[in-house]
């Protein structure tokens, strides 16, 4: 039996993060998972690190949207009919966390987060030489119709209060910022201080080599076999039991899993998407990811070529994938960017795990000493992981958090 200072249940972009903070800080660290290492949801987003985020996604609040979605010919979500009744209560709380009042408190409240976001991941890459992957090149998010410049007059007019710089931009200004791309959108805006990476996988993997170089060991192990022995926990591996007296649960969308055994119930539900990769038509190329905001779909150049990735569905993590959507998503991204033949043999699917008030549940664990949560992160792991290490990592050596973590503790769902 091994002892260690702390245990890190799940290996993605926020567990490695987290048990990269930890060692940095001195504390013998085991980061533990079933699988390898960034290999699950934190291998095939987007990659974008949104500092920029000033309102999550929200329920849809106009009718054509939703009927759109019901009749299933929406090409920003798909759901399963069968999966409906259970998500049900989740939507409804998600419906009401989207009212526009709600959505300017969240606002609020994960700015200091998201403001560390591309800094935090900086300090890390940069000891794990990573750098490489980062692209400080903002996003840009393309609109199609006119009408929607004046909706994002709210979303515009806190980026001025948080003092964050966008750029609206014509058609013209946008071409000159990405000259591979086709006209067929009315406006623009570009957001510059959103940072990405080409390679989601390379720059977790990454920071779990600086954190073995720290000292931390990776063990492969099931963390549904987390039990308390007096006042441990302990966990086995496949190098045998192992006890820390701390123990932090990064599990992503398996979250619940594990926490309803210790009556830790969190509405934790999925968003899953999914992505292709494509090659470009003979020079075409991207500086950076672009979203087609009302089709509702990304394109975003990776080291494995031009990847596509799609918005929520809502179905059973487990149930099978159906990729419905890039029927409706590839010619119109055709239509966007002169995109060649797919690279990629098949479709990747992975599961936000999120909560419905947007935000990720970080810091202790409701009546059960020692344990911490560090999940939820929705559309933003890759975004958040980093900064999520430093807080919990800064809590749980008694050190001030950087930023307040009450709008993250798991009792908001008390
Ligand atoms: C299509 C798509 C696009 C996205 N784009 C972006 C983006 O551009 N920017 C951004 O910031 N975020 C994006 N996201 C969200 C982001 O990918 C996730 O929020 C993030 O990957 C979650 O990280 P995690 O470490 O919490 O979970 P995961 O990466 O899923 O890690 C959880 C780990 O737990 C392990 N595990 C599970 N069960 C067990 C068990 N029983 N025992 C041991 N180990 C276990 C798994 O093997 C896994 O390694 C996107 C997501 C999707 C699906």
């Amino acid at each position: 039996m091994a002892r260690t200072d702390a245990m890190i249940l799940g290996a993605g972009i926020v567990g490695t993060s987290v048990a990269l903070h930890l060692a940095r800080r001195g504390m013998s660290v085991a980061l533990v998972d079933r699988a390898s290492v960034g290999e699950q949801t934190s291998y095939g987003n987007a990659g974008i690190i949104e500092g920029n985020t000033i309102f999550p996604p929200a329920f849809p609040s106009d009718v054509g949207s939703l009927v759109r979605i019901a009749l299933k010919r929406a090409s920003e979500a798909n759901y399963h009919i069968s999966f409906l009744p259970r998500v049900l209560p989740w939507l409804l709380a998600f419906r009401e966390a989207s009212r526009p009042e709600r959505l300017a408190e969240t606002a609020r409240l994960i700015r200091p987060l998201f403001s560390r976001a591309v800094v935090e991941h900086e300090t890390l890459m940069a000891e794990a030489g990573a750098t490489h992957y980062l692209r400080k090149t903002g996003w840009l998010k393309v609109y199609r119709g006119k009408k929607s410049v004046a909706a994002l007059a709210p979303e515009f007019e806190l980026a001025a209060k948080f003092g964050l710089p966008l750029d609206a931009l014509d058609m013209a200004g946008a071409l000159a910022l990405e000259p591979s791309l086709h006209p067929v959108f009315a406006h623009a805006v570009f957001w510059p201080e959103a940072a990405s990476v080409s390679n989601p996988l390379g720059v977790t993997r990454a920071y779990a080599a600086r954190f073995a170089a720290l000292g931390g060991v990776i063990l492969s192990g099931d963390a549904r076999s987390l039990h308390r022995t007096g006042n441990r926990w302990r966990v086995e591996t496949d190098e045998g039991a192992l006890d820390s007296a701390e123990c932090v649960v990064a599990l992503g969308p398996w979250s619940s899993d594990l926490l309803a055994r210790f009556g830790l119930r969190l509405p934790l539900a999925v968003k899953r998407g999914y992505h292709r990769h494509f090659r470009a038509q003979g020079n075409a190329g991207l500086a950076r990811p672009v979203l087609d905001a009302e089709v509702g779909y990304l394109v975003t150049p990776m080291e494995q070529g031009i990847r596509i990735t799609t918005g929520a569905e809502f179905a059973a993590r487990d149930a099978p994938p159906s990729p419905a959507q890039f029927d409706r998503i590839i010619p119109r991204a055709r239509q966007l960017f002169p995109l060649g033949e797919r690279a990629d043999g098949k479709t990747w699917l992975g599961s936000r795990p999120c909560l419905p008030d947007s935000r990720p549940v970080i810091g202790r664990a409701p009546g059960q000493a020692g344990l911490w949560l560090a999940l939820g992160h929705a559309h933003w792991g890759l975004t958040l992981g980093p900064a999520t290490g430093r807080m919990i990592a800064e809590m749980m050596t008694g050190v001030p958090p950087f930023c307040d973590p009450a709008p993250y503790r798991a009792e908001r769902f008390s």
